[in-house]
């Protein structure tokens, strides 16, 4: 696998936050397993991990409840 975004190869796995703006108020998921290039930081989810957390925010901002709105990947997935 490559970065798409500068070609370099080193990819590790590693940990993202996922933010998505509704009007005023944010939603944070935290822990949401991504790969990470070591060279210049480009964060790629894969498709898996894409489409849950397509399905945890049209779930979760239907009851949003203050501005600033988080979740565990880990434990909403
Ligand atoms: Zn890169």
């Amino acid at each position: 696998m490559k970065c798409i975004l500068c070609g370099h190869e080193e990819i590790k796995d590693s940990h993202t936050t996922v933010v998505r703006e509704f009007g005023k108020m944010l939603l944070i998921i935290r822990y949401v397993p991504c790969c990470e290039c070591e060279f210049c930081g480009e964060v790629m989810l894969n498709d898996d991990v894409a489409e849950k957390v397509s399905e945890i925010v049209s779930r979760e901002k239907e009851r949003l409840e203050s501005e600033i709105n988080v979740v565990d990947y880990t434990t909403v997935a």
